[in-house]
């Protein structure tokens, strides 16, 4: 009864570390899982901002002002304008922003730029011109120069009457947004698709950027070619969500958020790519994979322990006086049917404490149960590893003693009987200490023909000799 209420106080700690761990562990995992990807966003979000800010509204922003300077205005609506003056106010702003500028100016057909080249605005290279200023809009971005291709920031310039008198701007080599969407790329794991409003991809941070590979005015990639964004499209239409501005939403593990460049009338595409997630969410995995291993395999020990622990216990009770803490009946039992896988010869002996009935009448059952308690002890001590001491019942214990010979064991019990005698027992209801004696039978035989009954009765019926002769001696069975 002890063991099993031990049993179920084992069950019950372990049933509460178990939970304590599922509920830590998955707190841990979903915690951990959403400041991952809460810090992925975090982290991408201000350096996108920052890298548009620098690379393209900055441009569109500073192109705007020029365009808005009423000196150039004025200037340039004179008849007679001097080539270097001009020359000097883009090269200044484009020295200031490192990028090429330029300016187109109508009332005397000029195009010049940074680099110091200038153009007749009515010869063919200058055609973009033409089909711009047609246009009914004051802002471009347009792409420009196949040898050496460059997004233009073209904005228109009037006087005060709203007269049209040409374009300026900057330029910005495309190879310069390619090293820089590269770069972000390879911080952040995100892929960038700069889109205008005919669905063409104007810049990307993907491989069709590269200028050498690409002819930018015949070659433009339109972002339905792409398969993401199909893949996007199809989902999108089935959420049929246009409302947001900014969301996310994640389609064969491409993670795809929109943002719209309103000052260009863009949009802008950004994919964190399968790997960089994966690889996020599986080191997650991982990590709480082997935690909840090894918290498994710390609990299983843990309760194999508990159940050995358990079982000893149990097995020890079962096989135990409770008295006396010797073996019980059913121990000597088991122990005396495998002595003979090792055994030949086997002494069996009795020992019976004398006259204890009339001990227990006079001192009590409780100094009985001392008395028994002692005299245990005393025959346990001084005995090889393979010979077993048990209680047979009452005031009756068994000592078998393997390879011994009756002599021999007469030796032995004889020593105890000495050892006993001696010990003085003093109990409450009288003065003086006083003594116990023991007597013994014995009986000797061969392992494999012998049963424990037999060897038992054998020695009982010495015993009794004993007894009828005087008690307190040693009697061996003779046939
Ligand atoms: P003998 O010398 O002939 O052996 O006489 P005896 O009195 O020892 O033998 P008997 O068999 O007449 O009495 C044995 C007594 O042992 C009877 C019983 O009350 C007592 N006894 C048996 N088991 C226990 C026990 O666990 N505790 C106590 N205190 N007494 C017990
Ligand atoms: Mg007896
Ligand atoms: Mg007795």
């Amino acid at each position: 009864m002890k063991f099993i209420k031990k049993f179920d106080n084992y069950v019950t700690a372990i049933f509460v570390i178990t939970i304590i761990v599922i509920v830590a562990t998955s707190y841990f995992t979903f915690k951990e899982f959403f400041s991952a990807s809460h810090q992925k966003q975090q982290e991408v979000v201000m350096p996108l901002f920052s890298l548009i800010n620098s690379e393209i509204i900055r441009p569109l922003t500073v192109s705007q002002y020029m365009a808005s300077d009423i000196f150039l205005l004025e200037y340039i609506e004179q008849e007679e304008i001097d080539r270097d003056v001009i020359f000097d106010y883009i090269t200044s702003v484009s020295n200031q922003f490192n990028t090429m500028s330029f300016i187109a100016i109508d009332k005397h057909l000029l195009l010049i730029n940074s680099n110091n080249e200038t153009t007749n605005l009515s010869t063919k290279e200058a055609e973009w011109y033409h089909r711009l200023k047609n246009i009914d809009k004051t802002e471009f971005t347009d792409f420009g120069n196949a040898e050496d291709p460059h997004l233009f920031f073209d904005v228109k310039m009037f006087n005060k009457q709203q007269e049209f008198l040409g374009f300026i701007g900057l330029a910005i080599d495309l190879d310069h947004f390619a090293k820089k969407f590269a770069k972000f790329k390879q911080d952040y794991g995100f892929e960038l698709y700069f889109v205008d409003k005919n669905n063409d991809v104007t810049l990307s941070s993907e491989q069709i950027m590269q200028t050498e590979s690409h002819h930018r005015k015949d070659v433009v990639t339109n972002i339905n070619e792409l398969p993401w964004y199909q893949h996007y499209q199809s989902e999108y239409q089935s959420n049929g969500d246009n409302n947001h501005s900014f969301f996310d939403y994640s389609s064969s593990n491409l993670i795809i958020s929109k943002m719209p460049l309103k000052e260009l009338n863009w949009e802008v595409f950004i994919i964190a790519p399968p790997v960089t997630e994966q690889s996020v969410y599986w080191q997650l995995f991982m990590q709480n994979l082997i935690i909840l291993l090894v918290v498994s395999l710390a609990l299983y020990c843990l309760f194999t322990l508990c159940i050995k622990n358990f079982r000893s216990d149990l097995v020890k009770d079962s096989e135990t006086d409770y008295l006396t803490q010797l073996p019980n009946r059913s121990f000597i039992h088991w122990k005396y049917s495998q002595l003979n896988e090792k055994h030949t010869y086997v002494s069996v002996v009795i020992a019976d404490i004398d006259n204890f009935k009339a001990l227990n009448d006079t001192h009590g059952h409780l100094f009985g149960d001392e008395v028994l308690k002692i005299i245990a002890k005393k025959l346990s001590e001084n005995l090889r590893s393979i010979d077993l001491v048990g209680r047979w019942g009452g005031e009756e214990f068994i000592l078998i003693l393997p390879d011994i010979k009756a002599k021999q064991a007469q030796e032995i019990a004889n020593r105890i009987r000495l050892d006993i005698e001696k010990i003085p027992f003093k109990a409450s209801s009288v003065s003086e200490e006083f003594n116990i004696t023991v007597s013994f039978g014995i009986s000797e035989g061969n392992l494999r023909g012998i049963p424990l009954e037999e060897a038992l009765a054998k020695a009982d019926k010495a015993l009794y000799h004993a007894k009828t002769n005087g008690r307190n001696q040693v009697s061996i069975h003779t046939d």
